[in-house]
Order: structure tokens, then C-alpha cells, then sequence
């Protein structure tokens, strides 16, 4: 898998790993776009909150057997739909709840202020992993659109981000923990998760954050990361760490 000249330069500086979703590109807001039009749905039977509580049940119960990504999402719209309705919800407004699957799925990437430019520069002295979970087929169509496939040694889509996941991205590619900075917007995946194995982790807050990606205070507790207010921010705090 790698070379010799790889292997040297591997040990010799961080490998990064790099989230995706709202890190590189705007991603949360087309859910809270759709969620929007399905609270709207879902009035006549119930309000916007009450609607988002029961959605937010279905999603916990959803993501551990279907994973996080649209297909998760629209399952759980739809349940929630059959709930709240008490079984009214017609086959037209489930086609209609499909065909905003459709329409997450083909949304166009919009990537955040200063990622190219970061990401070049990155990638001319460390080796970049993006490590994204989602649908694989969808996570993978949107690395493509992005254009930012080239700067990235290896593209890995995960189930989920957890600290044996890392572990064993770790594992597979001989990075050792002290040697890895994983870089993304969401603490509870990127940042708490990789600190728990011994590695380093940069938050880059979104405008938004997921409630099913909101850590508790408690989990808070103890650790110390850097937040860098953008991307373009990671190369200095890197620097620091080399010197
Ligand atoms: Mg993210």
C-alpha cells in the first residue's frame, strides 16, 4: 500500500484526517431545508416541535440499523408521518416524502469559504484522509462533485465514528495515534471520539449542529481541543504542534 518514500515521510509528520459534511460543504442545511417543508406536511395533525421531537426518536432508533445518510432520514420521515397521522398520511405524500430523498441526493455541493485553497496548501505536506459516514454511494458521489478528490490520499466511508472505527483506520494505515489530527465540525464525531485514542482532534464549528451531534456536558469534561473559527485557521495550530 505505501511506498517507501511514503513511509518516510508518514512517520516524519501528521497524517490529518479530514470530516466532510459541514466541514467542506454545506450538508445540514438541505436537511433542515427538507425537515421544514415535512413540519409544514405534518400541521394538520401536529406542530413543528412536537414533529421534530418524534422525528428525532425515529432517527436514534433508525441510524443503528440503517446507518446515518438520506436513506435513514427519509425511513424516518415517513414512519414519523404514519405516527403522527395515526395511519392518515396518503400514498401521495409519501411519494412526495421519497421524492425529497431524491432531492437531498442530488443536491449541488457548495463548498465553505477557504477549503480549496486550505486543502492544497494541506496537502503539500501532510497526507489527508477524508473520513465521512453516511450512505457510501452517496458520500462518495459527493466527494466526486466536490473536485477535491485530488488532494486526499485515501477517502474512507464509515458506518460510524466511533473510537474503534478510528482505531482501526489507524490500524489499517500504521498511523500511530500520537501522529493523527482528525479536523471537523462535529465534537462528538470528530474531536471526542479521536482524543479517546490517544490522537489529536481541531474543531471547525458549523453555523449548525445536528442535535443527534450535540455531546453532553459531560462528556466536556477534561478535555481540551483547539477550535479554529475556520479551515483556513488549521495549518497555524498544526505548525504549532510541529514546532
Ligand atoms: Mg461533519
Amino acid at each position: 500500500m505505501l511506498n517507501q518514500e511514503n513511509h518516510n515521510k508518514f512517520y516524519n509528520s501528521f497524517v490529518l484526517g479530514i470530516d466532510a459534511d459541514d466541514t467542506l460543504w454545506e450538508n445540514e442545511a438541505w436537511f433542515y431545508k427538507i425537515q421544514d417543508r415535512f413540519f409544514e406536511l405534518m400541521s394538520p395533525w401536529s406542530e413543528a416541535h412536537e414533529t421534530n421531537n418524534i422525528l428525532l426518536q425515529n432517527e436514534r432508533v433508525s441510524i443503528p440499523k440503517y446507518g446515518y445518510g438520506v436513506t435513514s432520514f427519509v425511513k424516518s420521515m415517513i414512519t414519523t408521518a404514519i405516527q403522527i397521522s395515526d395511519g392518515e398520511i396518503e400514498t401521495k405524500e409519501i411519494v412526495q416524502i421519497i421524492s425529497w430523498g431524491d432531492e437531498l441526493i442530488d443536491a449541488p455541493i457548495e463548498l465553505l469559504p477557504d477549503v480549496e485553497e486550505t486543502l492544497s496548501d494541506l496537502s503539500d505536506s501532510y497526507y489527508l484522509l477524508l473520513i465521512t459516514k453516511g450512505d457510501v454511494l452517496h458520500q462518495r458521489a459527493k466527494i466526486k462533485k466536490s473536485g477535491l478528490t485530488d488532494f486526499f490520499w485515501n477517502i474512507e466511508v464509515v458506518g460510524e465514528k466511533d473510537p474503534e472505527i478510528y482505531e482501526m483506520l489507524l490500524n489499517r494505515y500504521g498511523i500511530k495515534p500520537e501522529m493523527f489530527v482528525m479536523i471537523g465540525n462535529s465534537v462528538s464525531s470528530d474531536v471526542l471520539p479521536v482524543l479517546n485514542i490517544g490522537a489529536k482532534a481541531i474543531h471547525v464549528p458549523h453555523h449548525t449542529t445536528w442535535e443527534l451531534e450535540i455531546p453532553d456536558s459531560k462528556e466536556l469534561e477534561n478535555v481540551s481541543f483547539p477550535v479554529a473559527q475556520s479551515i483556513s485557521e488549521v495549518p497555524k495550530i498544526l505548525s504549532g504542534w510541529n514546532d
